[in-house]
């Protein structure tokens, strides 16, 4: 856990939601449990306050998160467009491309940036920022107890609880750490339903999701004597399973089951000639680097970037070798 609490930059952030009427809340591409908590749980508390709110994030939301408290604020691309906004908050976000601009740089706006990705490029006029932190949901839990603890509800609890238990993998992944289990601790003690997160955000699969985890399972190869896996997600798969994109998130983490395996990478096709990629790290090396080669970012443990090219195997043999280069 960091040491850094904030303090000023809560005041600052909290002055601002006070001062402003109408308020976009927009998060990263593809938002995860992670982005969409954080933006629910502070479009949430900006409702109560009176204010006029709109989420947005762009890219594909599961339908999962569609039954969650905060949901009915979430917009469309279009209306997210035309919104006279007076405060701009992203979540989750590195910087202003991962929101497709809809986050934009302090200059003729007001613009809150809280996030938890060490590459964070201090794009917002109050910058809430700690690369240390297992979530973005845990730096909006910081900021309700420093400036809004009546503001707290359950609904809130369940979006920031959320968060922590997607970024972690169900409290598993190694950026558990003692704040993120108080804070959930806390969360429950508001009112945060644990099993029922847990199990429709963790374990609960739809019948073609487990269809198209079996053919993407079948993909599965080894390489660098075992200390590397790669799977691909094709369209055919997609339409033979009857899914989308969005149904295999998580599927990478398979890769990292393998008791020898260091490094992880999952190739999807997610448009022609793009392939969108998933890098993971199971213990040490850094898989954010290796992103950034190729105009993408993350974390040192979970890291995603896109080729411009049709052929996976290519892709596939780019990534390699970059693993190679890791592990030599
Ligand atoms: P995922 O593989 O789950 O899509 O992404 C893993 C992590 O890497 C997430 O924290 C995500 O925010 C980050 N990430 C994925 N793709 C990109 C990218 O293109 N650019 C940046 N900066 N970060 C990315
Ligand atoms: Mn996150």
């Amino acid at each position: 856990m960091s040491g850094e609490r904030f303090e000023k930059e809560f005041s600052e952030m909290m002055a601002l939601m006070e001062r402003h009427g109408s308020v976009l809340v927009t998060g990263h591409i593809d938002p995860d449990g992670d982005c969409i908590g954080s933006m629910f749980a502070i479009a949430l508390m900006l409702e109560e306050m009176g204010k006029t709110v709109m989420c947005y994030a762009p890219g594909e939301i599961s339908e999962l998160f569609l039954k969650l408290p905060g949901a009915s604020m979430l917009a469309r691309r279009e209306d997210a467009s035309n919104f006279k906004h007076d405060l701009i908050i992203a979540v989750d976000s590195p910087n202003t491309a991962r929101t497709e601009h809809f986050a934009r740089p302090c200059e003729n706006e007001d613009v809150i940036n809280i996030d938890h990705h060490p590459t964070n490029e201090m794009y917002g006029c109050v910058n809430i920022v700690d690369g240390d932190a297992a979530a973005t949901t845990v730096l909006v839990y910081r900021f309700f107890m420093s400036s809004a603890p009546d503001r707290m509800t359950s609904d809130i609890a369940d979006c920031l609880y959320l968060g922590i238990l997607m970024d972690t993998g169900g409290f598993r992944f190694r950026n558990v750490d003692s704040e993120a289990l108080r804070v959930s601790s806390e969360l429950l003690d508001l009112g945060a339903r644990a099993f029922d997160l847990a199990h429709e955000y963790i374990y609960m699969k739809k019948f073609s999701t487990l269809k198209l985890l079996g053919l993407v399972l079948d993909s599965l190869r080894l390489h660098l004597d075992g200390r590397a896996a790669t799977m691909e997600v094709t369209s055919e798969m997609l339409e033979k399973s009857g899914t989308t994109l969005k149904d295999s998130e998580g599927f990478v983490d398979y890769g990292a089951a393998l008791d020898d395996v260091e490094l992880v990478a999952l190739f999807r096709e997610t448009a022609p000639g793009e392939i969108r990629v998933s890098l993971r790290s199971k213990n040490h090396y850094d898989v954010s680097a290796l992103a950034e080669r190729f105009g993408g970012g993350g974390h040192v443990r979970a890291a995603g970037l896109t080729l411009e090219t049709a052929d996976l195997a290519s892709a596939r043999e780019t990534i390699v070798k970059g693993f190679k280069e890791m592990l030599d």
